[in-house]
């Protein structure tokens, strides 16, 4: 069975060379569904609690989330670096405390002191998709998902990969027999 979680992303981009108005500095409210799939887990009766589905990925992707994301050869990247620097809060500023841990992969990487994510690739609804499952995959059982962002929407599946122990009292995934969160263990097999 699936489980799913939904939240908002907001954030800014542009594509970068493409021949139309999304080549302008603009932005969005996206919505990103993710679907995980796994037995149902007896203890709690669950796949996985949707909740810690939603901790677990935006711990990552709150890095997306009132950011600009641009892509690596886009020469605003540094206009923009420039300004920030400038007015010196190019390493954080002691109100930018909404920031997820920094990230680094083949397709993006994050700078969450000053809310910028720089991407290899264009940054559309399937270059999202993309990006979203090489930061979770080996995190959570990710089947589906869906990025909704104006009128543009992109889905993608995946094969799920091998069932993950959870905890029987809170449905967590266990790290190394044991749960993080109530100190459950695995019996000794
Ligand atoms: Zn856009
Ligand atoms: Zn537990």
């Amino acid at each position: 069975m699936r489980s799913q979680t939904t939240f908002d992303i907001q954030y800014a981009h542009r594509f970068y060379g493409f021949q139309g108005e999304a080549r302008y500095l603009h932005g969005h409210t996206g919505t990103l569904t993710i679907e995980v799939e796994d037995s149902i887990n007896p203890g709690v009766n669950m796949v996985f609690p949707c909740n810690e589905i939603q901790k677990t990925a935006w711990a990552v992707l709150k890095n997306f989330d009132h950011a600009l994301v641009l892509r690596e050869d886009d020469p605003l990247l540094p206009a923009v670096l420039g300004v920030y620097e400038k007015e010196g809060i190019k390493d954080g500023t002691p109100t930018n405390t909404m920031k997820g841990a920094a990230f680094e992969n083949e397709l993006c990487k994050a700078y969450p002191d000053c809310r910028l994510v720089v991407t290899k690739e264009t940054m559309t609804v399937e270059g999202m998709i993309k990006m979203v499952y090489s930061l979770l995959k080996d995190k959570l059982n990710i089947v589906k998902i869906t990025f909704t962002s104006g009128v543009n929407v992109a889905s993608c599946e995946f094969t799920a990969g091998e069932t993950k122990d959870r905890c029987p009292l809170c449905g967590i995934t266990l790290v190394d027999g044991v749960c993080p969160k109530c100190g459950y263990k695995h019996p000794a097999r």
